[in-house]
């Protein structure tokens, strides 16, 4: 555990230390003068403001860079925002409306609030899309593995084939008018493990933005988002971790601007049992860990939400099917694979360049 959270730890500071260089330059390159301007006119302030915690498995870490003074009370308003979802949402904790859904698999409809009605609707439509590779009632497999946990094992070969037949996200029932959701078969389960922390990072995106935040980095593990540019003359550049499960390092590097870049790779969470890694994303056919070669996929999009299921579902795929699926969609995706090299669709004036 102490080990996991160290993993997770350095993993956020890779990446910070590549943003916090980009934000170097930027006090470097503004001057006092322009500080007081906008300082005067907006109240606005340009000192870097930053809060970290742990929420949705993960160290959050916000840094403002141009934002109204935040307040103790602003932080809190903006971290409750996480806890809230995470109470609500996470299939781990058994006062949750997903909790809820599951305990009543097969039995009766459950009414959930607004938002969690959405993300699974969502989660079901991002299902359909990628025809189940990446589906919300995975849960009845990652139940069995609980990687990441203490538990977490090699599940029997009669326990898995078992699980494979309750995952189906078209056994989802959704009630538009009465917000009810039902599982239709006993043992069925969702998990939002591979969506519900790209939704967060949208509500905060929304929160900070509506308390008048113009420049800020939203660092959730895999989910970056970033608020407006680094400063008037470039955008953000944001690095994503070459998949080494032991050495942490950057593997490519790009601009990004009000917009969100979710990552997902076989590197986050795995656990090793007889010589062989097993990790967190899950192949719904098979019922293993998926294998064949794509490491990673990042995409960048408007919504963190959206961005986050599809990363998911590119790494189960497997190569054709992502790049076809890449293609299809127009996403601005990039993927890596086992020996290293990689795809990416980033436009030109993101200026993706690998990191040696
Ligand atoms: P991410 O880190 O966003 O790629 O999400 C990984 C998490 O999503 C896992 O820890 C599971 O909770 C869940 N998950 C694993 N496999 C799948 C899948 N095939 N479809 C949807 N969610 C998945
Ligand atoms: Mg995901």
């Amino acid at each position: 555990m102490i080990n996991k959270l160290f993993k997770s730890l350095f993993f956020v500071f890779i990446i910070s230390v590549l943003l916090t260089s980009c934000v170097d330059k930027k006090e470097v390159t503004s001057t006092s003068e322009e500080k007081n301007k906008s300082q005067q006119s907006e109240e606005i302030i340009s000192e870097i403001q930053q809060r970290e915690t742990f929420a949705l498995n993960t160290i959050i870490k916000i840094q403002l860079h141009e934002a109204p003074e935040f307040s103790d009370q602003d932080w809190e308003q903006t971290f409750a925002i996480l806890s809230d979802i995470e109470a609500r949402m996470s299939a781990h904790i058994d006062t949750s409306e997903v909790s809820e859904i599951n305990k009543n698999a097969g039995i009766q409809a459950v009414k959930v609030s607004d938002d969690v009605f959405n993300i699974i609707k969502r989660a079901k439509e991002v299902a359909e899309e990628t025809d189940g590779a990446f589906d919300p009632t995975i849960g009845a497999l990652t139940k069995l593995w609980q990687i990441g946990t203490e538990d977490e094992h090699v599940p029997s070969q009669k326990e898995l084939d078992q699980a494979i037949k309750k995952v189906d996200y078209n056994k989802i029932i959704l009630d538009e008018k009465t917000y009810e959701v039902f599982l239709e078969e006993d043992g069925m389960s969702i998990d939002l493990g591979g969506i519900a922390k790209g939704y967060s990072a949208d509500e905060v995106f929304a929160f900070l933005k509506s308390k008048g935040v113009t420049r800020a980095i939203l660092d959730f593990g895999g989910n970056i988002v970033v608020i407006g540019a680094k400063d008037e003359a470039s955008d953000w550049r944001v690095g994503v971790r070459k998949p080494d499960r032991m050495q942490f390092s950057v593997f490519a590097s790009f601009y990004a601007n009000d917009e969100a870049v979710v990552s997902s790779g076989d590197y986050e969470r795995f656990f090793e049992e007889d010589g062989v890694i097993y990790h967190h994303i899950i192949n719904p056919f098979t019922g293993y860990p998926t294998d064949n070669g794509i490491r990673g996929a990042s995409v960048i999009l408007k919504s963190s939400m959206q961005a986050d299921a599809y990363a998911t579902a590119l790494i189960v795929m497997g190569k054709e099917k992502a790049i076809d699926f890449i293609q299809k969609k127009g996403l601005e995706a990039a993927l890596i694979y086992s020996d290293m090299s990689s795809f990416h669709t980033f436009e030109d004036e993101r200026d993706f360049r690998l990191e040696k």
